[in-house]
């Protein structure tokens, strides 16, 4: 999808509250703005920096030998309520 029509691209929604970081351990090998489909993360001198064209999908941290790129969820953010939400808006579980 990287350069395709945003169309696709805009089909894909992040989790909500996903929060992605750098650790601070930086080869600056690029290896994870290679692997991201969207070219949503740059390399910087102080390492990855990821626009909020990022969904979240995590193969730039697989992509990372140093382990560098970190996933978590923010503890303010409901991510289950927000979860279901998005469900229930496509389907009629309750
Ligand atoms: S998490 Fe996925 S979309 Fe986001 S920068 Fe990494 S590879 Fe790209
Ligand atoms: S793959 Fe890891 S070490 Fe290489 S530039 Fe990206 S974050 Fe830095």
């Amino acid at each position: 999808m990287r350069g395709g029509p945003r169309a696709y691209s805009d089909r894909i929604t992040r989790l909500p509250g996903l929060v992605m970081s750098s650790v601070g351990d930086c080869a600056l090998c690029e290896k994870c703005s290679r692997a991201c489909f969207l070219g949503a993360v740059r390399v910087e001198a102080g390492g990855p920096v990821f626009s909020d064209s990022c969904k979240g999908c995590g193969r730039c941290a697989d992509a990372c030998p140093r382990r560098n790129i970190r996933i978590r969820l923010d503890p303010d953010v409901d991510t289950e309520a927000a979860l279901m939400r998005r469900i229930g808006a496509r389907t009629d579980i309750e």
